[in-house]
């Protein structure tokens, strides 16, 4: 989820970046053009004031990239994404049709949504909830994990400008987590979003402008997916292989272009609306409750058998906050906290294959939770599942983060295999 307000002020940041670069910079202390420099920053208002980093302006200036913050099309001098495209694009069904508008797939749609031809989900609409794709050759979405008393612990909508504050906290508690990152958000902060990688923990995409994805045109959907991945690719070095839809909006069609992309597709099962407070009438206390329904159904055993992923959010401090605020209620409820591959038991989350995550013995495991006693049918021990036999470069926030040790090949390379599925 975003505010739009989010959406409607980014264009104006690109503007303050060039400003920014020819009156501010010479007069910084802090070294902005680092992830251990701009991790040390604790001034918030210091963290969200625009930067130049190279990498970012060059390719930005050369074209290879979309307007931040608008839909993203397929650029015509995008020649290896023209590439991977023509390869996918027979794969992508033709019946089904885009839906309403980016800042609604319900707009002005008639859907039958019994038969639901389409195994529409989005959010808000009860109706419309097929995890189970009807298209021949879709993997099932993923909205909960295998792993008993274990929560899928996750953040969308970032790199948030302000985020060391969360990030310092999620480092103090050894936790790690899945950050779906905005392409647009990347490009903007970048060194922020190296900061995922330097603290061990998972990013997965999180498209290029936040749009309802049913809405857009086929090409227009890869191209909100396909961007983001470069986005990911030229700031951290790293090519994520899942994604979550914004809003949860992803039918079939928007299911087999990801699917193309070598990308999983990852819902929730619970909903903290922290990203609606305020909105509509929701307040604090209803975020506590539904919070509290995630935790309670834990304590009460619901998760005994199978674990759920939560929707959370780094979109801003009241979201960062509250996510502080229950962390050790979400503890001492579950066994396991954790990126959500790791609680899928994936243990190489890229196409890079010179990165593993982090174990589960190395991500945060509860010592006490609440129902502990009731882990029968686990399949994992809790020591070293999901570690794969790769190497594992994120130890923690103190690793010297090095992004350019993953530059290899162009990712035309890396999806030459993917391509020929
Ligand atoms: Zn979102």
């Amino acid at each position: 989820m975003l505010l739009s307000s989010l959406l409607n002020s980014a264009p104006s940041r690109l503007l303050a970046v060039s400003s920014f670069i020819a009156l501010a910079l010479p007069a910084l202390a802090q070294d902005r053009t680092t992830e251990a420099g701009e991790a040390s920053i604790t001034d918030p208002t210091l963290e969200c004031t625009a930067y130049y980093y190279a990498p970012v302006g060059t390719a930005l200036a050369a074209g290879e990239f979309p307007t931040v913050w608008q839909s993203a099309t397929l650029l015509p001098n995008d020649t290896e994404g023209q590439q991977i495209w023509a390869s996918i694009q027979p794969s992508v069904p033709t019946n089904i049709q885009p839906k309403g508008n980016r800042n609604s797939s319900l707009a002005n749609v008639t859907y039958d949504a019994v038969a639901d031809p389409d195994c529409w989900w989005t959010v808000g609409q009860a109706g419309h909830k097929c995890t189970t794709p009807k298209h021949n050759g879709l993997p099932n979405d993923t909205w909960n994990v295998p792993e008993p008393l274990t929560a899928g612990y996750g953040f969308d909508d970032g790199p948030n400008c302000s985020h060391n504050a969360f990030y310092d906290f999620l480092t103090s508690q050894n936790q790690k987590a899945t950050m779906f990152y905005i392409g647009s958000n990347v490009m903007n902060h970048p060194v922020e979003a190296q900061r995922a990688i330097a603290d061990g923990h998972e990013i997965c995409v999180h498209t290029w402008s936040h749009g309802y994805m049913t809405s857009f045109p086929s090409s227009a959907a890869f191209a909100e997916l396909w961007y983001t991945m470069k986005a990911i690719k030229l700031v951290t070095g790293v090519t994520p292989k899942c994604w979550r839809p914004p809003y949860g909006d992803v039918d079939d069609r928007i299911r087999a272009i990801a699917h193309g992309l070598n990308l999983t597709t990852i819902l929730w099962g619970w909903d903290s609306n922290d990203w609606q407070n305020g909105i509509g009438g929701v307040t604090d206390a209803d975020v506590d409750n539904f919070y509290s329904q995630f935790v309670g159904n834990a304590t009460a055993g619901n998760f005994n058998s199978v674990g759920g992923i939560i929707l959370t959010h780094e979109l801003n401090n009241y979201t960062m906050s509250k996510a502080i605020e229950w962390y050790p209620r979400l503890t001492a409820a579950f066994k396991h906290l954790l990126p959500v591959s790791v609680a899928l038991n994936i243990s190489q989350p890229y196409v890079e294959t010179n990165y593993s995550l982090p174990t589960f013995a190395q991500c945060h495991t509860t010592a006490n939770p609440s129902n502990a006693s009731t882990t029968s049918g686990s399949t994992s021990s809790g020591t070293g599942t999901g570690s794969g036999s790769g190497t594992t470069n994120t130890s923690g926030a103190s690793a010297a983060f090095s992004p350019r040790v993953l530059l290899v090949g162009t990712l035309a390379a890396v999806f030459g295999a993917i391509a020929a599925l």
